[in-house]
């Protein structure tokens, strides 16, 4: 008898839940994530599964496989959390420590749902129902790094021959939409120190340059195509007001909708940095922290998982969960939904505008706005050129519960989150075991993918010399790792 699998995650939930709640717990920091990449390591090693650890320079990032044959299935796994977000589960702000970082996109989630799925897998396999190789990828830092492109360039998923994922969300839909490319750039600016009332004249200030080349930049968006975005934030702005800063640097995202755009903004930004540092006689080193790729989609693989969510169906929500909702939703800004659909595009926002005043969303979205591009971007992106990948998202939150949010952290560590983590699970390894044992479907999804390919070739947004910046990670948020 083939394994059922929505019976034996049924069965073994606990476990899993228990390992997300740790996660949760753990909330590290992209590159970061000692003890969570361990935990998944450990459960995936228990199970049989063999591993391969410190992907591309990254201690965390790590590939767990089982099987030798084709085809190779991957499952993409991720379990980074976000700075100063800590809370507790509780539908009221109230962090576990002022300022530490929390599970505010649900990571957690994200990669227990991907090991669920894995080792349910190698239970079906064990049990002599398909041959191939399931493989588990532990992708570090998506928050901050954008790690999966190192892995990507390290070669990683060069044998892959499908590679599946999926993300917390607060609603059920196949990812059918498009996100923005990205670099992650850090400008370190280097003057000249002095007494800045008795002696500022001697001094070349840094900071100025950091100031100089924002307002460059800011004037420059005008001339940018409008879905490009550029933001920052000052990581180093000096010591003392009393002293003129010889270091300080600023860290910039520049997004848009492909990376060939993108490839013709950066240099841009680039000379508005060259022009501050001339301007104020400070030098300027550019240090490329990572970046990631748009989305190349693939329909087949798409209409895979929309099969396959329906067909398992969400889960059900008991009186404790709706009573969570009530509170969670009275914290909400006013006119939350209208915000939360201006940020979809107009044939999905005419799908979610039927769910106004739904709290727990429980069909499918159906397959609209494929291909559209969101402002935000993700790493899967970076995987989607070298292997054919799909993506969905189940309910794990609130609909309307905003991205990066103590509302968010608070509901990735209880029931509604632990939810939409198990049905996500099924999905995966529903569609992965159909993949398994229908070559037909691998082949139309890679035949799909290669057409694709030859018309725009992939090149890694990452230069040759890159390196994960852990160092650097570490300078930032030294004082939140617990
Ligand atoms: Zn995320």
């Amino acid at each position: 008898m083939p394994l059922d699998f929505l019976d034996w995650i049924e069965k073994n939930k606990e476990k899993f839940i228990e390992i997300s709640d740790s996660i949760w717990r753990f909330a590290e920091i992209g590159l970061l994530e000692e003890k969570s990449s361990h935990l998944l390591i450990e459960t995936l090693k228990e199970a049989g599964f063999t591993i391969e650890q410190g992907i591309a320079g990254m201690p965390t990032a790590f590939i767990a496989s089982h099987g030798t044959s084709k085809p190779v299935v991957a499952i993409l796994g991720e379990f980074d959390a976000l700075p100063g977000l800590s809370q507790t589960s509780d539908p009221i702000k109230k962090p576990f420590e002022e300022g530490a970082p929390g599970h505010g996109c649900g990571h957690n989630l994200l990669g227990v749902a991907g090991l669920t799925a894995c080792l349910a897998l190698k239970e079906s396999f064990d049990n002599g129902d398909f041959q191939g190789t399931i493989r588990y990828y532990g992708c570090p830092a998506e928050e901050n790094v954008d790690a999966k492109g190192g892995m990507v360039k390290a070669g990683a998923f060069s044998d892959v021959d499908i590679s599946l994922t999926w993300h917390p969300w607060d609603f059920n839909m196949v990812v059918t939409t498009n996100f923005q490319a990205i670099y992650s750039v850090v400008f370190n600016f280097k003057g000249k120190t002095a007494h800045a009332a008795a002696d500022p004249y001697h001094g070349r200030s840094a900071l100025d340059a950091v100031e100089l080349m924002n307002v460059g930049c800011n004037y420059l968006r005008e001339h940018l195509i409008p879905d490009a975005r550029l933001h920052y934030i000052i990581t180093k702005g000096g010591q003392a007001p009393n002293i003129v800063p010889d270091e300080a640097a600023v860290w910039y995202f520049v997004r848009a909708a492909k990376l060939d755009q993108l490839a013709e903004i950066y240099p841009r930004v680039v000379k508005v940095a060259k022009g501050a540092a001339l301007m104020t006689e400070t030098e300027v080193e550019i240090d490329f922290q990572g970046g990631s790729a748009n989305l190349l989609p693939n329909l087949t693989l798409e209409d895979l998982l929309y099969e396959k969510m329906n067909q398992i169906g969400s889960p059900t929500y008991d009186q404790s969960d709706q009573d969570y909702a009530d509170s969670i939703i009275k914290t909400f800004e006013k006119g939350y939904f209208d915000r939360i659909l201006a940020t979809y595009p107009i044939d999905m926002q005419k799908e979610l505008e039927k769910l106004r005043g739904v709290k727990l969303h429980k069909t499918v979205i159906p397959l609209v706005s494929r291909g559209v591009t969101l402002p935000g971007s993700t790493d899967v992106g970076d995987v989607s050129w070298v292997t054919p990948l799909a993506q969905f998202a189940t309910t794990c939150t609130i609909l309307g519960t905003p991205g990066h949010s103590w509302q968010l952290v608070a509901q990735a560590g209880m029931s509604i989150g632990h939810k939409g983590m198990l049905y996500a699970a099924k999905v995966l390894a529903l569609a992965s075991f159909e993949l398994f044992t229908n070559p037909e479907l691998v082949l139309q999804a890679k035949s799909e993918f290669n057409k694709k390919i030859t018309r725009t070739p992939y090149k890694s947004p990452l230069p040759d010399d890159w390196k994960p910046p852990i160092e650097y990670i570490k300078s930032l948020y030294s004082d939140h790792r617990k």
